[in-house]
């Protein structure tokens, strides 16, 4: 830092199951492992192993290493930016436990790994709701009674905000205008999906709400539902909570509507003729469509859509169906552009168009990075 240059990358995944995959890759090397990771603790020693390894001559000593940061999802109202940790925050993580049961327990194993690990590093947190910090209360309330708000901490926190924060910012250079003056949608379609809409350079709507699982159709996930269906659930199909829960987050959306979550897959049964996954394809952009033109109301002109993420970049047919007939709205697709495939940020509307239609790969690990690295220097 602050270049941003890239020494390593690498991945653990399948933690849990049967077998798992942990590899890394450098410029000049790359290692891969297959073995049974067990729990999240076990994943990140095998990589702190890798880090300090010889072979791979990432460093000499694990002194080096100035500050990690740490991908930590729920920051309840307490963590509106990235935040150096103490053991006071590491307990207020823990107290948003119940918020997000699925991660902060596994970002919490990480910073105790990296600690015991980097002894000499600063460890910081980036918090994953922090760019939503800026909505306003009409729009992060539910209409329940205000002690569950002011009691059980019951609002819209939102998820995903390091991409959409990274993407918007990218978004506005490529624009060559200043953020602050830049009024954008953007859409993280990846296994989990979700929308900002950001008006003159802050957040003041989000799909995902007090928890991951509303908004947007995902890979797994409902998005929007009544929830009178899920109380119809409980009385009359006898599913518990518990079962609703797995339900609504891990059996549902992409995987609920065609047995498969991976949209290629979806893509290719679509292709075929398989009738589920067309509908299901329709349902997907329509969604998106529907929040699209809710947030053109609520941030008034805007510069630029942006799909962003594993879908949002690479997939042309759902940037085709979400933008279809929206010719009325100023929104239009030139379709040589967006069949051209690319790493790069790229604009795929005609050039002539006053909202562009913008795919901007996202970078969460450039983003936690240079967030540690502005903080450290602060620090000093
Ligand atoms: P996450 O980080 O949420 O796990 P990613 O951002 O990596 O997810 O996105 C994963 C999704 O991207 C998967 O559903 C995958 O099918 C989809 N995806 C990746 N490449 C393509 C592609 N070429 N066409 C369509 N979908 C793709």
């Amino acid at each position: 830092m602050p270049q941003g240059q890239l020494l390593a990358s690498g991945l653990v995944e399948q933690i849990g199951e049967n077998m798992g995959n942990a590899k890394i890759k450098t410029s000049s090397q790359s290692k891969s492992e297959q073995l049974k990771i067990n729990h999240h603790k076990h994943g990140l020693e095998l990589i702190s192993n890798w880090l300090q390894s010889p072979e791979l001559a990432l460093m000499k000593h694990q002194s080096e290493v100035s500050a990690v940061g740490h991908r930590v999802v729920h920051g309840g109202e307490t963590f509106a930016k990235t935040t150096e940790i103490t053991s006071k925050v590491k307990n207020k993580i823990k107290e948003l436990f119940s918020l997000a049961p699925l991660h902060n327990p596994a970002n919490l194993e990480g910073i105790n790994e990296a600690e015991k690990v980097f002894t000499a590093a600063k460890q910081f947190a980036v918090f994953d709701t922090a760019f939503f910090n800026t909505l306003p209360e009409h729009a992060y309330r539910y209409a329940l009674p205000e002690y569950l708000y002011k009691d059980h901490g019951v609002r819209v926190y939102g998820f995903h905000g390091t991409s959409h924060l990274y993407v918007s910012k990218a978004s506005a250079k490529f624009l060559g205008k200043p953020i602050h003056q830049c009024n954008l949608i953007t859409i993280h379609l990846g296994n989990g999906a979700s929308m900002a809409a950001i008006k003159n350079g802050r957040c003041i709507d989000t799909t995902l709400g007090m928890t991951p699982a509303t908004g947007l159709i995902m890979g797994t996930r409902t998005g929007d539902i009544d929830p009178g269906v899920l109380i119809y659930l409980g009385n009359n199909v006898g599913l518990s909570a518990d079962e609703i829960n797995t339900l609504i987050n891990k059996e549902s959306g992409m995987k609920g509507l065609t047995g498969n979550n991976d949209m290629r897959a979806v893509e290719h049964l679509a292709a075929n003729g398989e009738k589920r996954a067309q509908l299901a394809l329709v349902m997907y952009a329509y969604r998106i469509k529907k929040y699209i033109g809710s947030y053109i109301a609520a941030i008034g002109p805007v510069d630029a859509i942006v799909f962003t993420a594993g879908v949002g970049e690479n997939s042309d047919t759902v940037r085709q169906l979400v933008c279809l007939d929206m010719q009325h709205l100023g929104i239009e697709i030139n379709t040589k552009l967006n069949a051209t495939r690319s790493g790069e940020i790229r604009s795929i509307s005609p050039p002539e168009s006053i909202i562009k239609i913008l795919v901007t790969p996202t970078n969460e690990e450039l983003e936690i990075a240079q967030q540690t690295f502005t903080n450290l220097s602060a620090n000093v």
